[in-house]
């Protein structure tokens, strides 16, 4: 087992302009291993001067640094060296983030550093391909178009995938040649300060990646800024909705990646099997704290009973414990407030007369930390608080349904749309129901599939702008048009 010992990240710092200081006015808070409910360490309290102090560092970098005037080929070579150093490290930032954020440190080691790797690899490659254009226009003019970094971007991230997220909203940005303020999670700063100190290793001309460690105060500073260019948010719809508001006062340009309640669907002639390891999948991975988790599933009555059955058993053997521990399937909710708020879910869910398959109940007392079971509820109704909002824990309601055209409206009962998950050998009634369905991402057969060459965002309230894929370079670029008289 790894101890925190073996970790070389200096925690209590922000990264301004190239520089690691203190908080401007001394604060910090406390970092807290939620397994086991001790503090790791502290982090700088980043506040409205922090915020201030790092825009402007990085209007300089974008204004007079060399990040503005080298090739873009170069700009690429950085990239390409942060992926490297990563993947180097990729043991301490998954012991890091599995300690920070409660998650298992095989899924670290498996997913969120790998995908992280190849995120900033892959916008590595783009740096150097964004061509503009040359327009049609009468033959006594010239006019052609130029992508250009949209400038200073404000990243606001979320603690479910720490690293993951800091990488999917730098890779692109940096690749456009836009600089950035990062502001991690207040629950998850530890491998973003990691991600920072490897940044200065590769390089990275000062200011180009700001990293401010601090909560929704300094969150509001950056959607507040007169001098920020654009933000880019993942996280809550409650708290999108109030960035775009700050975002209003300068028309910043704004992207969205907030929250779902996605319905996974199994039809009667799906592969039971591999339906019941996919419904796993969607909404245990991540102890359920997945933005796209496949939260409400629906089964085909004909084999609702068979389905819920295997199930259950599967749920009911998922190993819950030590995140550091490689065999653990599932580790802690990431703070006890999430641990106490899908706990309310729960008691809700069951006064409402919803039935429980499996599950249910907090693991704290016996594990000491923000345990909880996989928990299944079967009779529920679409009045339920636990099938209209999002639970963000692993916690999932399941329902019958009979009728094709019935299903698709309850799936669509929600201001949600970030994602659906569909089971059938049906290859019509795959792709049919697939467009029906108003999601940003559908999986058939399979669910949480993810690659950084295929775009991902949502519809209705679960935000707009695609990240990864090339639709992530759009939300970093602006087009310019320019005229030549002959
Ligand atoms: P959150 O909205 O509470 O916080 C997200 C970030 O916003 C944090 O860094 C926080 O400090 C900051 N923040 C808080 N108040 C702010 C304000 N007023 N102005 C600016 N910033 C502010 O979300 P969370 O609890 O960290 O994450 C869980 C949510 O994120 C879930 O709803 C989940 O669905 C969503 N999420 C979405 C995606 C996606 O890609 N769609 C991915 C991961 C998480």
């Amino acid at each position: 087992m790894t101890t925190f010992k073996t970790l070389t990240v200096k925690p209590g710092r922000l990264l301004i302009g190239g520089e690691w200081t203190a908080a401007r006015a001394g604060k910090t808070f406390d970092v807290l291993n939620p397994a086991t409910e001790q503090k790791i360490t502290t982090a700088a309290y980043g506040d409205t001067p922090d915020v201030d102090a790092a825009v402007a560092a990085a209007r300089r970098a974008f204004d007079q640094g060399p990040w503005g005037k080298m090739p873009a080929r170069e700009r690429g070579m950085y990239l390409y060296k942060l992926a490297d150093l990563v993947e180097k490290n990729k043991e301490e930032l998954a012991t890091l983030e599995s300690m920070d954020n409660g998650k298992p440190i095989s899924e670290c080691l498996g997913f969120d550093i790998p995908q992280a790797v190849d995120t900033f690899r892959y916008y590595a490659g783009w740096a150097d391909k964004m061509y503009g254009e040359i327009n049609p226009v009468a033959p006594n003019f010239f006019s052609y178009t130029l992508k250009e970094p949209v400038g200073v971007v404000a990243q606001i991230i979320p603690w479910n995938f720490p690293l993951l997220m800091a990488a999917w909203k730098l890779g692109p940005a940096l690749a456009c040649g836009c600089v950035s303020i990062l502001k991690p999670a207040e629950q998850t700063p530890l491998t973003a300060l990691r991600l920072g100190e490897l940044i200065v290793e590769a390089g990275f001309p000062p200011g180009v990646v700001n990293i401010v460690t601090g909560d929704h105060v300094a969150g509001a500073a950056l959607a507040n800024h007169k001098n920020v260019d654009k933000v880019a948010f993942t996280g809550s719809t409650e708290v999108g909705k109030k960035v775009m508001v700050a975002a209003a006062q300068n028309l910043k340009r704004v992207s969205m990646e907030l929250g779902g309640k996605a319905p996974n669907i199994i039809f009667a002639d799906a592969d039971i099997d591999l339906a019941v390891q996919g419904a796993v999948t969607a909404i245990f991975f991540n102890q359920g704290e997945v933005c796209c988790a496949g939260s409400r599933l629906y089964l085909d009555e004909r084999i609702h009973d068979e389905f819920i059955e295997k199930f259950a058993r599967v749920a009911k053997a998922i190993k819950v414990g030590n995140p550091l521990d490689s065999a653990t399937q599932m580790g802690a909710q990431v703070s006890l407030e999430q641990h106490e708020k899908v706990m309310g879910y729960i008691a809700s869910g069951v006064s409402a007369g919803a039935k429980l398959a499996a599950g249910g109940k907090s693991l704290r007392p016996t594990l000491g930390g923000y345990f909880l079971e996989p928990t299944i509820f079967t009779d529920t109704s679409n009045d339920m608080k636990i099938v209209k909002e999002e639970i963000f824990g692993p916690v999932v309601a399941t329902k019958r349904f009979s009728n094709v055209d019935d299903l698709i409206t309850q799936a669509h009962d929600t201001a949600y749309g970030l994602s659906a998950g569909l089971w059938t050998k049906n290859v019509t009634l795959a792709h049919e129901t697939a467009r029906r369905l108003r999601a940003g991402t559908i999986w058939i057969n399979c669910y949480n599939a993810f690659d950084v060459a295929v775009p991902f965002g949502g519809y209705k309230e679960s935000g707009f702008g695609r990240e990864l894929g090339k639709a992530a370079l759009d939300l970093y670029t602006e087009q310019k048009a320019v005229w030549v008289g002959l």
